[in-house]
């Protein structure tokens, strides 16, 4: 019988492949916080200071958020008394740049901003051994549990989890403490995504609210749609679902809520998927592994040497 990777128990590392790293994985004291500019985030990025201390904290910008997270992140690190590092892409300045270079907006496996704004900037950060804090909560745990087993090379921690805090709470908390949401929110969307997030399929509600919000910003959409031949949203008649372009939504203003978007490098398995597709770019993901190789046998290594010369 033969096991895969994503076969092996995070805490034990059944699999052999798992087994092998998890084993050599020891945190290295390094905490390093994954701060999205999400209220929940947030509140994970002060639960991770009061029980650590000095933590790195990490903000990957995309060049496509609302330009209120610099006011939020001002609150934020003041709230911190820590400063926030803000990392980007050495390739693409922002999302739309990515979508017109890959030809490819987003698909069911997912979308090419987040391996490319997010994924590989997050991953240049990351050494092996730091002990990651992401803002999920409670709301999210099973997703959590299975993306912890997905990667588990990777020492993951989220505060609100362990103290059963919901996004609700978490929003309550920045209220109470003066500081202000982050405009998205305050304009009615569920996550403080890049204005006119791709992830949002199928979703039209979401787009007339982008529309209502931000009008260039869904014009340009709607534009890329076309000049790539390719939709965003799918609608549903008479049992059938077929493709709809932005500029074919009908007016009107949102009525539903709005969908809970996930983007980050929670997303990792998916932003894989991505970099494996038509538009992969090898190179890229194929350091990245390697990379995290070669820091395993550097610390595999390093325990040797150190075991040995216990044994002298
Ligand atoms: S928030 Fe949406 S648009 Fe922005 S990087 Fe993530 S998936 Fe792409």
């Amino acid at each position: 019988m033969t096991t895969s990777a994503t076969d092996s128990n995070p805490q034990t590392g059944a699999a052999a492949g798992g087994h092998y790293v998890h084993r050599l994985v020891r945190p290295s004291g390094r905490v390093l916080c994954r701060f999205s500019c999400g209220a929940a985030s947030a509140v994970a990025t002060k639960l991770a200071i009061e029980k650590y201390g000095t933590v790195e904290i990490n903000y990957s910008d995309t060049g496509a958020e609302h330009e209120d997270n610099a006011r939020f992140i001002a609150d934020c690190e003041r709230w911190f008394r820590q400063k926030i590092t803000i990392t980007r892409s050495e390739k693409y300045a922002d999302i739309w740049q990515v979508f017109e270079a890959k030809r490819f907006i987003v698909s069911h496996q997912g979308a090419p901003c987040t391996a490319e704004m997010k994924r590989k900037p997050g991953d240049k950060v990351w050494e092996i051994g730091d002990t990651e804090i992401f803002g999920y909560t409670i709301e999210e745990r099973h997703r959590v549990e299975k993306w912890k087993r997905d990667n588990f090379e990777r020492i993951i921690e989220c505060p609100l989890i362990e103290k059963n805090l919901t996004k609700q709470d978490c929003f309550g908390i920045l209220d109470r403490l003066g500081i202000e949401l982050p405009a998205m929110y305050r304009l009615g969307f569920r996550n403080n995504n890049c204005i006119g997030c791709v992830k949002a399929r199928d979703n039209l509600d979401y787009w007339k609210r982008v529309r209502k919000h931000f009008p260039a910003i869904f014009e340009r959409m709607a534009k890329l749609e076309r000049n790539i031949g390719t939709t965003i949203n799918r609608i549903t008649k008479d049992g059938e679902r077929s493709p709809i372009f932005l500029d074919e939504i009908e007016e009107g203003d949102p009525k539903g809520a709005d969908p809970n978007i996930q983007c980050g490098l929670f997303c990792m398995a998916e932003a894989d998927a991505m970099l494996d597709g038509p538009n992969y770019d090898q190179a890229g993901t194929i350091e990245v592994h390697i990379r995290s190789a070669a820091q395993c046998i550097d610390k595999a290594a390093d325990i040797e040497k150190t075991n040995e010369e216990r044994t002298k």
